[in-house]
């Protein structure tokens, strides 16, 4: 039975993985959630796990009194988040939390030895190298739960140590395909939070609205398949069944398929290499009829080149791009900055802050500290 610690089980990724949770064979040690203690006592309550971590100091305090009775050890703050990851006794770490706060306690849990099932893609744009490095010297695995990512580990499964020529990301395009830079000047937070798609957290809402999300993705898969970033094309798909695919050296090219459903790809990073049924609804192409393609609009999404352009300088550029992003996100969600506004902030921080071409931990968070100051100043 495999042991297994949630960070972040009380979010959109966390609670569809206690939702698959039946279909495989499991055991949970941890869970953790910032400060949403009503869902993570019924969580606690229900699976049993050894500890848990509520990140906000006065959320814990709360959740020890409700938990009394229970014997579970109650954590909080980045220690408890990282004791979550690296000593609960889990054998893998699903990392679902928002945001760089994912990143030392990804750390911890490879540097212990646990297996990563990575949907916390900032901490892949931030400190890829590092994580990639650390997991590689430890011989732990980073199995992708991004649907794109996990579309692509499924497709290279067939490469039989051949390498991957490129790899094509599919994007839904979010609420503003097909919009121009102009029209989305005056766009709200409501339309911005309304994907076609997907039901995710807020943050990843808006990154899919910007782009930015698929920029993000971009530097996730460049680290994760060591792919250079002119060989990661990004391709329009409005409806999101295609997760994406990868082309080998004769022009071949393998897609993986479904509906949309994040279910799949975290069940598949629980139990690989086995495949176990699934909840998950089952494609019927007859009923799908029809699946297109578009270039994106590098022009109207101006988060895309952004991104890019970070994943082809390396360095500290991830850092800056993510830390600025996450600040910019944050303001333009309190309603404090337009939606064009976003972009425009982080390439501000790309700009003003001084290129590092290598990075140690402590330079990437000083990286994300100084983006995130200039953003909101
Ligand atoms: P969410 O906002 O729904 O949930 C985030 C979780 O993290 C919650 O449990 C919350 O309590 C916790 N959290 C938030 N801030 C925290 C903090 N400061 N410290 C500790 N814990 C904190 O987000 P989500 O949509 O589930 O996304 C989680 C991660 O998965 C993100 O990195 C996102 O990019 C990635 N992802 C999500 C989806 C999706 O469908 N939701 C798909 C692919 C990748
Ligand atoms: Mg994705």
């Amino acid at each position: 039975m495999k042991k297994i610690a949630i960070l972040g089980s009380t979010g959109s990724i966390g609670t569809q993985t206690v939702d698959i949770l039946p279909s495989i064979d499991a055991e949970v040690v941890a869970l953790t959630t910032n400060r949403r203690i009503d869902l993570l006592e019924e969580q606690a309550r229900a699976l049993y796990p050894k500890m848990v971590c509520a990140f906000d100091e006065a959320a814990a305090r709360d959740l020890k009194v409700k938990l009394a009775d229970t014997g579970i050890r109650v954590l909080s703050g980045m220690d408890g988040l990282t004791a979550c990851a690296a000593e609960s006794g889990a054998d893998i770490v699903v990392t679902a939390v928002v945001g760089m706060v994912g990143l030392l306690p990804t750390l911890a849990a490879i540097d212990a030895g646990k297996d990563i099932a990575l949907a916390n893609k900032e901490t892949l744009v931030c400190a890829g190298e590092l994580v990639m490095r650390a997991a590689r010297e430890k011989g732990v695995k980073i199995l992708p739960v991004d649907s794109e990512h996990s579309a692509i580990f499924q497709c290279a499964q067939a490469a039989h140590g051949n390498p991957l020529a490129k790899i094509i990301l599919t994007a839904s395009g979010g609420p503003f395909f097909g919009k121009t830079a102009a029209e989305m000047r005056s766009v709200t937070r409501e339309q911005a939070l309304a994907h076609p798609n997907w039901s995710m957290g807020a943050k990843i809402t808006i990154d899919s609205a910007t782009m930015m999300n698929k920029g993000l993705e971009l530097i996730e898969a460049m680290w994760l398949y060591d792919m250079p970033p002119e060989d990661i094309e990004i391709v329009i798909h409005r409806e999101s069944i295609v997760h994406s695919a990868v082309e080998f050296a004769d022009g071949a090219m393998l897609a993986q398929l479904g509906l949309p459903d994040m279910r799949l790809p975290i069940q598949y990073a629980l139990t690989y290499p086995a495949r176990v049924p699934c909840k998950v609804p089952r494609l019927s192409l007859a009923e799908a009829a029809k699946l297109t393609f578009y270039a994106p609009d590098y022009e109207a999404f101006p988060a895309l080149n952004l991104a890019r352009q970070a994943a082809a300088q390396k360095g500290d550029r991830g850092a800056v791009l993510n830390g600025a992003n996450e600040a910019a996100v944050g303001l333009f969600l309190e309603g404090r900055i337009g939606f064009a506004e976003i972009a425009e902030r982080v390439a501000y921080a790309l700009d003003a802050i001084a290129y590092r071409s290598s990075v140690t931990l402590d330079e990437v968070l000083e990286a994300d500290r100084a983006a995130r100051e200039i953003v909101l100043a």
